[in-house]
């Protein structure tokens, strides 16, 4: 069943939420994923003794540029990697849009 007054959108990327599965919400705030939570979050309490410190090693969204601390939630689209599967989904529909209509089904390679 869809909600369908309005659609969710992260509140750190502003990326569409598609998946609710990976989404999370604290308050009024909806992120996409746990990644643009934390990363919303730094600037305010870095009290998280999980947080993984890869300095310039991490990950980041090929959309977003969230850093991805937690890859339960990645997404990988050939040699890009998404923070999460809204984001994923995000850069398939932006490619589908670009790229005409001779798209087939499983066309991951690109030139
Ligand atoms: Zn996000
Ligand atoms: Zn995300
Ligand atoms: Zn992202």
């Amino acid at each position: 069943m869809l909600r369908g007054i309005q659609r969710d959108v992260c509140a750190h990327c502003e990326c569409p939420i598609v998946d609710p599965t990976v989404q999370v919400v604290h308050g009024a705030l909806t992120y996409c994923c746990a990644n643009c939570s934390e990363a919303s979050e730094a600037t305010g309490s870095g009290s998280d003794p999980k947080a993984l410190r890869h300095g310039e090693d991490a990950l980041r969204c090929a959309h977003c540029g969230v850093p991805i601390v937690h890859e339960q939630t990645m997404e990988a689209r050939g040699d890009d990697a998404f923070c999460c599967s809204n984001c994923a989904a995000m850069a398939d529909s932006m490619a589908e849009h670009g790229a005409g209509a001779m798209g087939g089904p499983g066309g991951s390679a690109r030139a």
